[in-house]
């Protein structure tokens, strides 16, 4: 069971709030999004870019 972060009713895991209908996004049974190397796959494609403007930048100029 589930409860709702919403109205705070109890609904079976995996389904949605017969109530106001919202899902399960957040919550503390959930995976976070920011755990398995997201967050440094994000950082690590900002110093690429950051690394293509730098040497765009260090060429035209
Ligand atoms: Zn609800």
């Amino acid at each position: 069971m589930t409860t709702c972060g919403l109205c705070g009713r109890a609904y079976p895991a995996g389904d949605h709030c017969p109530d106001c209908a919202m899902t399960a996004g957040f919550g503390p049974n959930r995976p976070s999004p920011f755990r398995s190397g997201t967050l440094w796959a994000m950082a690590a494609g900002l110093v690429v870019v950051y690394a293509i403007t730098l040497t765009v930048v260090a060429i035209t100029s």
